[in-house]
């Protein structure tokens, strides 16, 4: 059995947790860099990218949940769009009710041709997540207020799609206490509504392995759990991550007429095998890969293989608002050939603890993955790329 200090210096990350509680001021001198941030002795070329080489379509961005709707970081992302090359945003919080009407007025006062919206349904409303007997989504007109909802914002071409958040399936309880099932049938008139509508649902559902995994020294992520413990679902309160995926998967077998966007690569791209046989099986999933950079770009060969098989149902996603230095890294990761780089701006890394290798995809399959494939599925992003690409699309 290693001594607390002992096991404290096996893993950096663990050792910079540590040390945060640590009585002994003089280790801070002794705290070696994370691996991934230190000056590597190999000599490489470093490519740097500051525009995409094809219009971008980004469509997993928060302009209310990251943004709070300031005015001035619109105005000055929209600058770096257009520095970018990033054409259109698809922001997914048009919360509803409510915010889907003050989402749109905020984005489109002046930028109606660089934004599409999702909504995302209100489970809570003035319920509370410790009575779950409270909240909106266990009221039985829950599913038909929204599906009218969902229709009218359609109807009037005010929504692009639905989104939800990983608290479904994770956090909201029906009234007996027990865990809301991402395919409970309940939920069909919304899959339905939203093939009627040719709404795509993107959905993020669960979370990194690593992170229903415990926070010990041989997890990889420990340092980030370590300062956000609730990142964890490790332990039998929490749903394993099987079961989650297993209840999407269901439901995108159920409704093939409904085209689902898993966020974040689904959550999976830790196993590309196991997502790639998830593509095989439903022809009505895509796939984008805002904020997992880092898992891909350590397996360059099997995600270079997984870009050229599904070339045509894989969008791109930043998660962002993000700082212009982050947006450039997906250019450099997509793009170029360069070896053992950062995947992010942030000191240390904030999802894992190394570098990437980039994929350096043919032209072709930058322009699917960059806009084609949004502006097949997502309503209104392909007038507002012909708008200002006339023959982009041709
Ligand atoms: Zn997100």
């Amino acid at each position: 059995m290693p001594s607390n200090r002992d096991s404290c210096m096996r893993a950096t990350w663990v050792v910079l947790a540590c040390v945060v509680s640590s009585p002994w001021g003089e280790a801070q001198e002794m705290i070696p860099k994370p691996s991934a941030e230190k000056t590597p002795s190999v000599r490489l070329p470093q490519t740097a990218i500051d525009k995409a080489s094809f219009p971008v379509v980004d469509v997993h961005t928060h302009f209310w949940i990251k943004g709070r709707h300031d005015a001035e970081l619109l105005d000055r992302y929209v600058q770096w769009m257009d520095r970018n090359g990033i054409e259109v945003c698809v922001s997914l919080d048009g919360q509803i009710p409510g915010k889907l009407d003050e989402h749109l007025d905020f984005l489109w006062a002046r930028y109606r041709d660089r934004f599409v919206v999702f909504a995302n349904l209100d489970f809570i409303g003035s319920g509370s997540l410790d009575r779950p007997g409270t909240l909106a989504c266990n009221d039985s007109r829950f599913v038909r207020d929204m599906c009218e909802r969902l229709q009218a914002a359609a109807d009037q071409r005010r929504v692009s799609g639905l989104k939800f958040f990983k608290d479904f399936g994770l956090r909201y309880r029906n009234a007996d206490g027990s865990l809301i099932a991402i395919d409970d049938p309940r939920w069909d008139p919304i899959w339905e509504c939203c093939a009627r509508n040719r709404l795509p649902v993107i959905m993020h559902t669960a979370d990194p392995s690593a992170f229903f995994r415990p926070a010990d020294q041989d997890n990889e992520r420990a340092g980030e759990l370590a300062a956000h413990p609730e990142w964890s679902f490790a332990g039998p309160e929490y749903p394993s991550r099987e079961s989650l995926h297993a209840a999407r998967n269901r439901v995108i077998a159920r409704h093939p007429k409904t085209t689902f966007i898993a966020a974040h690569f689904g959550n999976d791209a830790e196993d590309l095998q196991e997502l790639s046989g998830w593509m095989d099986t439903y022809p009505n999933l895509y796939v984008e890969f805002s904020s997992r950079l880092n898992e891909l770009g350590r397996q360059p060969y099997s995600s270079q293989a997984f870009f050229e098989r599904y070339q045509d149902r894989i969008l791109l996603g930043t998660d962002g608002p993000f700082p212009e230095e982050r947006l450039r890294i997906y250019w450099r990761f997509l793009e170029t050939r360069d070896e053992y780089f950062l995947y992010s701006e942030k000191s240390p890394p904030p999802q894992g603890d190394w570098r990437i290798y980039a994929l350096g995809l043919p032209p072709e399959i930058l322009k699917k993955v960059y806009h084609a494939n949004a502006a097949a599925v997502i309503p209104g992003v392909a007038e507002r790329l012909a708008a200002r690409h006339p023959h982009l699309l041709d």
